[in-house]
């Protein structure tokens, strides 16, 4: 019998009529057993999220010693959801009273945090009468903060086969001290995989409020493609470079198990929606590019020096400048007397640009040192271009008819991407023309 772990975003269960909508759903396919449940989201563009309400509590809990304002739009947020489902018989009161106590007294932002999602959860498992695994008694974190896969797999396959169906908080676990702790913003997919990965599921669904990936950013470009299917790796990199409609963390442990992940939209189940497959199970599609994504805001710095290919250790000096600075870089281009960091904007305000320019000329004497500020990067992304002749060409004479100035190219030795840094002001125009390149 097959078996899915499907996992539900906020906006998929902001209200009382949209959870009804969701164990509809999940009933309808009995493959769908454990569900991993994110907190209440917006329910409208102005409305607020329940994960930011209780960081305000924690605020207010500090401030004041008590959170009872800020947690009394918590609790109307969760009467009126047991009042849509019609769930009279649940005693929210007595968890909502308690979980505000502990709020109160164990002053933990993480703890606090975590609760949205402890609590939809069991308003989602009293609804449909499925039963409730904590988290925290599954998902483990070790002394450095990392997930803990060792502790965690065995404990999320020994507890969940118990039962034929659960629901399963998202966002949390338990840390080396036995106290919860929360993954990164949005980390409920996180959360998703790891149980689906725990239980060898066949497939882990995310359902969101959009129909998949599509083929680049729809503010930039108007209905661009959907993606029907991609690979780990693809996603990976479109992902990195800012489609975000899954949690980048939460690749790793279904790719791992070599388990796909389908996109869908809880607001249009009868879409196909995207799927993502690992390489093994992967086939080209037509197209030569899957998709295009980037970000703004990074610095490029540009060094020279001649014979630098024949100095042995050039790269590590340079690289050690950075490292004892705790900056990270994300490409560094090389040529013979060339290289290359980019490093997002951010890292190197309030003087830091400065000071890692004095220690990089200490380190390895370039004979030119320029930065380049301002810098986007955009990924086009598609296994097929590694066997295209001509994908190249193709990019840049578009760039080059839309009057667009590329400052640096960035191939990856995968041959899965082409990523190219342009100024910010050219980055949609950039976007759109790549598209029309390869998608009309
Ligand atoms: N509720 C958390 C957040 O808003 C986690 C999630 O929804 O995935 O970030």
């Amino acid at each position: 019998m097959s078996l899915t772990v499907c996992k539900f975003g906020g906006s998929s269960l902001a209200d009382g009529n949209n959870i009804a909508r969701v164990a509809e759903i999940v009933k309808s396919d009995p493959a769908r057993k454990y569900v991993v449940v994110s907190a209440p989201g917006k329910r409208f563009s102005e409305d607020r999220k329940v994960t930011d309400l209780l960081y305000d509590c924690y605020k207010e809990s500090l401030e004041k010693g008590n959170c009872s304002e800020a947690f009394s739009k918590i609790r109307k947020r969760f009467h009126s959801i047991v009042e849509e489902l019609n769930l009279e018989s649940f005693d929210i009161d007595a968890i909502l009273d308690e979980t505000e106590k502990e709020i109160e007294t164990r002053k933990s932002i993480d703890f606090t945090a975590s609760r949205g999602e402890y609590l939809n959860a069991r308003v989602i498992s009293a609804f449909m009468g499925w039963q409730f695994v904590d988290a925290k008694d599954i998902i483990f974190f070790d002394a450095n903060g990392s997930f803990d896969e060792k502790r965690s797999y065995p404990l999320i396959f020994e507890t969940l086969t118990k039962y034929e169906t659960a629901i399963i908080p998202g966002f949390y676990g338990t840390d080396a001290k036995g106290e919860v702790k929360t993954f990164s913003r949005g980390g409920s997919d996180i959360s998703g995989a790891i149980v689906a990965r725990g239980v060898n599921a066949e497939l882990y669904e995310n359902w969101t409020d959009v129909s998949g990936f599509l083929a680049c950013d729809p503010r930039i470009v108007e209905k661009p493609k959907k993606i029907e299917n991609i690979s780990f790796k693809e996603l990976r990199e479109l992902s990195y470079m800012g489609a975000n409609v899954l949690h980048a963390d939460s690749i790793f442990p279904v790719r791992k198990g070599d388990i796909p992940i389908k996109i869908k939209n809880t607001f249009r189940p009868q879409d196909a929606g995207t799927l993502i497959l690992p390489s093994k199970k992967y086939k080209k599609g037509e197209g030569i590019v899957t998709g295009i994504a980037g970000k703004k805001d990074f610095t490029v710095i540009f060094l020279e020096k001649s014979m630098m290919n024949a100095e042995v250790g050039f790269a590590r000096k340079v690289l050690s400048v950075l490292e004892n600075k705790e900056i990270r870089f994300e490409h560094m281009p090389s040529g013979i007397d060339t290289l290359s960091l980019v490093i997002e904007s951010h890292f190197l305000e309030n003087g830091i640009l400065e000071e890692l320019l004095v220690e990089i000329k200490e380190a390895v004497h370039p004979d030119y040192i320029h930065v380049l500020e301002n810098i986007a990067l955009v990924a086009t992304v598609g296994h097929g271009m590694a066997s295209s002749v001509g994908t190249s060409a193709r990019l840049f004479s578009a760039l080059s008819d839309a009057g667009i100035n590329v400052r640096m190219i960035d191939q990856g030795s995968s041959e899965l991407n082409i990523i190219v840094g342009i100024n910010n002001e050219d980055y949609e125009r950039c976007i759109r023309a790549i598209y029309h390149a390869f998608f009309q």
